[in-house]
């Protein structure tokens, strides 16, 4: 047997079983033995049958007395035994098993585990598991695993399995053996203690040696890419202090003091012959724009290109309307690509657009292009990134995002990048006030939102739910869109009401929201995935519908388009399904107004998937409380900072054991 052969070759999985288990994603041996317990039940002491309490979770070591299997009248059965020990006797019960009759056999000795219940003023347990004491034990006496489960697959089926697999093979030690003394325990005793823990102690070791496998994983990962990034060369760029200044005068506001350490960092960086690789975090509204313009000024006047990457094209148009707008001065006309540009087009030294750049190399000056900067990267593909890097002299990379991301993740995501924080939004900021709106309030909301924005003459958003969970738009999403849209008319008869959604062409979406930031409507009704980078400052009042459905920082992004202008700006939040817990979890959403706090919570509430997608959290999907521990992950970076060292390919071909995903992308950030 071996790791990646088919489950298929097991005794006892037929076609039947192979399709149960591919729905708990289990195809092979391997997948199989990293099919991790979600929770244990310590079984490892037993309960004398005097000392047993009601609801208590047991396990006895007991013996047969007697077994009988009667008939009920609704053509069921009942087993009924008796047990004893030193210290007394027990009822136990089970329906429907008539052939415990020939597998428990009087006045032998067995573990029976189970939880304790009463009976007419009487100690029982109902449906035990039992083991004679002779054999090993898989499912009595010891801590026991319970896994994740699909119907028609039991845990005492999934034990005997995983049980057999790694009786019947030794898993190799992947790392080299210098590294033994810093390893809590070998791989081998790992996989064997996770799955059968002798003792809890035994068990924390193998999941942190687990957790340290990812976590070693991810900063190897990590420190091979730097080490690309290092012997990358970069034209130097320097950095004329009057050119900045001169644009700060131009501006109607005074940077806040994170913009400028991030400027001052930027421009340290832009100075090196080693290309930057920056990550720029700041809440929505905390002003990055500010930051990569200063930096587009200083290259393109060193006789340099510069590209930005929006991910949305609203959000291409509107970096170039700020772009153009802050650069004018310096007769600096950025050039705009998207999907919709036309085929052929002069090049300039400030190019701006979506991904659809990417497919216009001819825009690309590569001998001349000193710098890029990627908006919201978590939304651009991998691999698109890269292809800008092939070339000898690799540009310096800005990545903007406003995605806050709790320090651990951080570590473990961007370990290879340097990071610059926007902690503080500009001074004028007003608090969002946001409350949760229960469904018998929602007609007094309504009222008071019509009041608003006639009284006020501001404007809403409304944002519909969440249907399915993926960042392109599916047809059932925009229908969802509509129909609100079509209700809300009915609601609001007097105010005027647009529709967005991304089945809409380019210009009709640029359209309407030009006209929604003109004024000419009240109410804008979006799905949620639409581009949400747009600045309406006249906007105070954000509706999300179904809200249960997103993330803290899913909303808390959302909530960011208002709450840039003037007025005091407000987010309701609308959910039909309210259960304690997801209610528990909105109000945090009225309590806290920082993104990074709000990322923690989620983190502790919904995993890393719920901050990043799927999709770039699926190797920070852990099972184990041990993986952020600050102690273990600081121990998972030096090990990884030793690994590195290797000669060539031991380091690839470590990372491909350890994580063979993340081994495949191949992007430099
Ligand atoms: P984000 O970080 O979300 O990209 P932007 O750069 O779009 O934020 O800035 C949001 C708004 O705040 C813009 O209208 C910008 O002009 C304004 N802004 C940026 N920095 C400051 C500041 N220091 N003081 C006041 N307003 C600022
Ligand atoms: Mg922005």
């Amino acid at each position: 047997m071996r790791l990646n052969h088919s489950v298929a070759n097991l005794p006892g999985v037929g076609p039947a079983y192979q399709k149960r288990l591919q729905k708990l994603n289990i195809n092979t041996i391997s997948d199989l033995i990293n099919h991790f317990p979600s929770r244990y039940l310590d079984y490892s002491h037993t309960t004398p049958i005097n000392k047993l309490e009601p609801d208590q979770e047991v396990c006895l070591k007991a013996t047969l007395v007697s077994l009988t299997s009667v008939r009920l009248p609704n053509r069921k059965t009942l087993q009924k035994a008796t047990v004893t020990d030193s210290t007394g006797s027990l009822q136990l019960t089970w329906f429907n098993q008539p052939y415990l009759t020939n597998s428990l056999i009087p006045k032998q000795q067995y573990y029976f585990t189970g939880q304790v219940d009463q009976f007419r003023n009487q100690l029982i347990l109902n449906s035990p598991d039992f083991e004679p004491i002779k054999k090993k034990q898989l499912h009595t006496n010891r801590i026991i695993p319970l896994y994740p489960l699909t119907a028609g697959i039991s845990h005492k089926w999934l034990r005997h399995k995983i049980s057999l697999v790694l009786s019947s093979l030794t898993i190799k030690e992947i790392f080299p053996s210098s590294l033994k003394s810093r390893l809590p325990i070998d791989l081998n005793s790992a996989y064997h203690q996770v799955h059968f823990p002798d003792t809890q102690k035994q068990l924390e070791s193998a999941q942190k040696r687990l957790s340290l496998n990812d976590l070693i994983g991810i900063y190897l990962k990590s420190a091979l890419t730097q080490l690309d990034w290092q012997q990358r060369s970069a034209t130097p760029i320097t950095t004329t202090p009057s050119l900045h200044n001169q644009l700060l005068k131009k501006l109607d506001f005074d940077l806040t003091p994170d913009q400028q350490q991030a400027i001052n960092d930027v421009f340290t960086d832009l100075k090196q012959t080693i290309p930057m690789n920056r990550l720029l975090q700041g809440d929505v509204g905390s002003g990055k724009t500010i930051v990569a313009v200063s930096a587009a000024l200083q290259v393109v006047k060193q006789g340099f290109q510069t590209l930005v990457l929006a991910p949305t094209q609203v959000l291409a148009e509107q970096h170039y309307q700020s772009f153009s707008q802050l650069l004018k001065p310096f007769s600096i006309k950025p050039l705009l690509v998207t999907g919709q540009s036309k085929k052929k087009l002069p090049t300039a030294p400030l190019v701006i657009g979506t991904h659809a750049l990417l497919h216009r190399p001819e825009l690309i000056q590569n001998q001349k292009l000193g710098l890029v900067v990627i908006d919201e990267q978590h939304r651009f593909g991998v691999l698109q990134r890269s292809s800008f890097f092939n070339s000898v002299s690799t540009p310096h990379l800005l990545t903007m995002s406003a995605t806050p991301i709790p320090r651990t993740i951080a570590l473990s995501l961007y370990g290879h990048l340097t990071i610059s924080n926007i902690n503080t939004l500009p001074k004028n900021r007003k608090p969002i006030k946001t409350k949760v709106v229960s469904e018998i309030k929602r007609p007094q909301a309504y009222q008071w939102i019509k009041q608003q924005i006639t009284t006020r003459k501001t404007q809403a958003f409304f944002i519909c739910p969440l249907i399915e969970d993926s960042s392109s738009e599916s047809l059932k999403t925009v229908k969802a869109a509509t129909s609100e849209y079509q209700r809300l008319q009915q609601v609001f008869p007097d105010l005027k009401i647009a529709l967005l959604h991304g089945k809409m062409k380019p210009e009709q979406k640029n359209t309407i929201l030009k006209e929604f930031k003109s004024k000419k409507y009240d109410i804008l009704v979006s799905t949620p995935v639409i581009e949400v980078g747009i600045d309406i400052p006249n906007a105070n009042i954000m509706v999300i519908e179904g809200a249960q459905r997103f993330g803290l920082s899913q909303l808390h992004q959302l909530r960011g388009r208002v709450g840039r202008g003037e007025h005091q700006s407000f987010c309701l939040l609308f959910s039909s399904e309210i259960s304690t817990t997801s209610l528990h979890r909105l109000k945090l959403m009225e309590k806290y107004q920082r993104g990074l706090t709000l990322a923690k919570l989620d983190l502790q509430l919904r995993g890393a998937g719920e901050i990043f997608g799927t999709a770039q959290s699926g190797h920070l999907d852990t099972q184990f409380p041990q993986f952020w521990n600050a102690d273990l992950n600081k121990q998972a970076k030096q090990i990884a900072q030793q690994l590195v060292l290797l000669p060539k390919p031991q380091p690839q071909q470590l990372l491909v054991s350890l994580n063979p995903n993340l081994a495949k992308t191949t992007s430099p950030n």
